[in-house]
């Protein structure tokens, strides 16, 4: 019931004119597929790769907002801007977010709510580091992020959430989650949305597993309670992304 879908994060790559080129060559080599493809552009390629696939099956979205809609905030992109060049999704808390820019719960959450104030769907990601993860407190970690992030959301919303399951030691590092561990903490990401709103809602949401994945590997996490994959570097070229759509 719920469709598979294949998101690429192009993180900090890709010029203008290569944006494009990926993009339309994304479409082409993702083409009759029947699972969901959502690509997400830096913000200086956004406009035009929206244009650029503009009716076409690949959807897309941005990879960070500002929790307001305008104001003095040098640098920052809002909701309302992305929203603009109507995109449908847009990545919140993703790791690199948290660690590198020092993106807190609260911080998370406010996008959370700038996102669907705007009409974008958010694509939560959460995941433990490896210290967490040796310390037993895997799941510990992820109902902190998820209970913090899933109050603001109201339950019409929530239909309308993706999480993406990233533990941090499996991103770039080319050690992906074992399939087992991956379902084991996407159906813990699932029960804890069922308790916070309905198991009726937890059944629409798509929990979608990241971290190391490739062409080769991406099989093996199609699995029914994971939803698909967030890729990072196998999305920045447009044959091994394919792969990964058609592994689904
Ligand atoms: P990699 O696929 O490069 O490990 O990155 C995963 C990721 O962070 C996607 O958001």
């Amino acid at each position: 019931l719920r469709r598979k879908m294949i998101a690429g994060n192009w993180k900090m790559h890709k010029t203008v004119s290569e944006a494009v080129a990926l993009a339309e060559d994304i479409v082409m080599e993702t083409n009759g597929t029947l699972n969901e493809v959502v690509i997400f552009p830096p913000f200086t390629a956004l406009e035009t790769v929206a244009d650029a696939i503009d009716g076409k099956h690949v959807g897309y979205g941005a990879q960070d907002l500002h929790w307001e809609d305008k104001g003095a905030f040098t640098g920052a992109v809002s909701g309302a801007m992305i929203a603009d060049i109507c995109a449908e999704y847009v990545l919140v808390g993703h790791s690199e977010r948290r660690t590198i820019f020092g993106e807190n719960e609260k911080i998370v959450a406010s996008k959370i709510i700038a996102a669907y104030r705007n009409g974008l769907k958010p694509m939560l990601c959460v995941g433990e580091n490896l210290a967490e993860r040796e310390a037993g407190k895997t799941a510990r970690k992820i109902n902190m992020q998820l209970k913090s992030a899933l109050r603001v959301i109201s339950a019409e919303d929530a239909e309308n959430l993706v999480v993406a399951y990233e533990p941090i030691w499996a991103i770039g590092s080319g050690k992906a989650a074992t399939p087992e561990d991956a379902l084991e903490v996407c159906t813990l990401i699932r029960e804890k949305i069922g308790k916070i709103f309905t198991p009726d809602i937890a059944r629409k949401v798509r929990i979608l597993y990241g971290g190391s994945v490739n062409e080769k590997n991406a099989a093996s996490f199609n699995l029914s309670g994971i939803d698909g994959v967030l890729v990072g570097g196998a999305s920045l070229k447009a044959d091994t992304f394919a792969a990964i759509v058609r592994s689904f």
